[in-house]
């Protein structure tokens, strides 16, 4: 296994065509390397033109949301079953799916399983919104989503999984309005997250889980996120639609391996 993993979250952005310059872009600019593993995670419609177009020795592929169902009568979804064989990846419970499509705990952990299901890692994301956070309780609804998103899998299954923490305060705030997570407050929430899955599934689990950080990590910010410890690697939104961006990032992290 890699020793960074970097995932590129494009949201709801690129048509086809606008992905497979990316890709290009991004394959002239990203060097290969065993030590970061580098997951891209286009819209639905991208995920042909990209599987298509990227070098696979150095981007796998993710998808940003699943059904939580194999097949059936649930018009505009995308099962599981549906993506064995094209991802490797998907992101379940990002918070931008929990807030606009009313996705809960229950829902999330069902998707998680599915995923698991079909041989797909779940890159399971939890976070404080800002109102939790002033009122104290975003210790206690990280530990509800993690206990909560992961219920359905067992022991065996959570080394295969991936949390992310994205404090929701700290997403999308790359054009400088708002504030960026300080590794100070983001490296507690990660060895609580771990002690969480401790607790779950006992002694030595929680090392077992990648746990990411995201929320506007740049090129300028990345090294301190990378150096927290218990911290495996990233989740990228807004940059990873910057080609010199996010290659700057994946270089970041690619040296952050290399000098341990
Ligand atoms: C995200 O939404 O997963 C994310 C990390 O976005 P951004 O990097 O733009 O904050």
């Amino acid at each position: 296994m890699a020793e960074k993993l970097v995932v590129a979250n494009w949201k709801m952005n690129l048509n086809p065509h606008q992905a497979s310059l990316l890709v290009h872009r991004l394959d002239q600019k990203v060097t290969a390397g065993r030590s970061v593993e580098v997951v891209l995670c286009p819209p639905f419609v991208d995920l042909y033109p990209v599987a298509r177009d990227r070098n696979p020795k150095k981007f796998k592929l993710g998808a940003q949301n699943i059904h939580h169902l194999d097949e059936g009568p649930f018009t505009g979804e995308v099962s599981p079953a549906m993506l064995q064989g094209l991802v490797d990846f998907v992101i379940v419970g990002h918070s931008e799916r929990r807030r606009h499509a009313h996705e809960d705990d229950k829902l999330i952990a069902r998707k998680v399983a599915a995923a698991v299901r079909h041989g797909l890692v779940p890159i399971l994301c939890v976070g404080d919104n800002l109102f939790e956070r002033e009122h104290g309780a975003a210790r206690k609804v990280v530990a509800d989503q993690v206990t909560a998103g992961l219920s359905l899998l067992t022991a065996a299954e959570i080394k295969d999984t991936v949390i992310a923490y994205e404090p929701v305060w700290a997403i999308s705030q790359g054009d400088g309005r708002g504030s960026y997570a300080k590794p100070h407050e983001v490296e507690p929430m990660v060895t609580h997250i771990r002690q969480t899955v401790e607790e779950l599934y006992g002694e030595g689990a929680g090392g077992e889980p990648r746990v990411l950080y995201g929320g506007s990590v740049n090129p300028d910010n990345v090294t301190a996120y990378l150096e927290i410890a218990g911290v495996d690697g990233l989740l990228v939104g807004g940059a990873s639609l910057n080609y010199e961006q996010f290659a700057a990032i994946v270089a970041a992290a690619q040296a952050a391996v290399h000098s341990k």
